[in-house]
């Protein structure tokens, strides 16, 4: 269902930052993307969703070059592709709601003219996702109210809502304590199995990538050094 080819990314300063990447990941394949700072893991996921611009390449998503859309075409497919920060990217004076509706639109200020008639179906959609992730109790507080973890949640669940094929995770855990990072990503990976989707978390702990994953790609330099099941890596590495 992706398919990258060739990925190059060269910054304007600096050795390239992704140097000949090629990976392919089926329906439903969840891969830890593991490597030291610097490595390019960042630079690749948001190659993905064209946060940052390949230099050269494919990236090929249902059979679609991501690389070659056009702004308008790039809009409508980055619908299909969910983005989960390290840093959480709420709004912190939204409510919990409003946060997880927003991510269905472009822009914060056209949500805020849009909330008073926002279509039932995506609120009674987010209370759903809300409940699952947790935070059913949560739906009116303010982002700015709310521990890492929730934030992570509502993060979450402003993901899925689009109901996306791929989900991109850039360090989801990386701001979290030890205990959290390790529930929402029981989370995640429970969820992206529930939805048959896909997923590419990007992780430093190599832990957390054994413990939840199957399949670890690791990344040095801007290139794969490894693609393994994650039972046959050496663990005392
Ligand atoms: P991480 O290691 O978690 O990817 P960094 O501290 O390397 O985080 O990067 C933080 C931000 O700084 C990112 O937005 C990244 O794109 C940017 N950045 C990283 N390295 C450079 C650099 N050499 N020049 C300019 N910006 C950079
Ligand atoms: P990782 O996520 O594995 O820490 P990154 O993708 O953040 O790696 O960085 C890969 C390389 O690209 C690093 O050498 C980093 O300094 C460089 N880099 C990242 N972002 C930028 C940027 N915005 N401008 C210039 N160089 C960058």
């Amino acid at each position: 269902m992706l398919e990258i080819i060739d990925l190059v990314k060269k910054y304007d300063s600096g050795p390239l930052a992704l140097d000949g990447v090629n990976l392919k990941i089926e329906a439903g394949d969840i891969i830890a993307l593991i490597g030291p700072s610097g490595a390019g893991k960042s630079t690749l996921v948001r190659c993905i969703n064209r946060l940052v611009e390949p230099t050269s390449g494919k990236i090929m998503l249902n059979g679609v070059d991501i690389s070659s859309l056009n702004k308008k075409e790039l809009r409508e497919a980055r619908k299909n592709i969910g983005m989960i920060f390290q840093e959480y990217a709420l709004v912190e004076r939204l409510s919990v709601m409003e946060n997880v509706l927003s991510g269905r639109l472009a822009s914060v200020s056209f949500w805020q003219s849009l909330r008073r008639n926002f279509p039932q179906k995506y609120i009674s959609e987010a209370l759903s996702l809300l409940d699952r992730v947790g935070l059913g109790d949560y739906v009116d507080t303010r982002a700015d109210q709310l521990s890492g973890g929730q934030r992570q949640r509502v993060g979450i669940a402003r993901a899925l809502l689009q109901k996306p094929d791929l989900l991109l995770l850039d360090e989801p855990t990386a701001s979290l304590d030890p205990k959290t990072a390790r529930q929402i990503m029981r989370l995640v990976v429970d969820l992206v199995q529930e939805k048959n989707i896909s997923a590419i978390i990007n992780i430093h702990e190599v832990k957390l990538a054994e413990l939840f994953t199957k399949r670890i790609v690791g990344l040095r330099e801007g290139r794969i050094v490894y693609d393994e099941e994650a039972a046959k890596l050496d663990t005392d590495a």
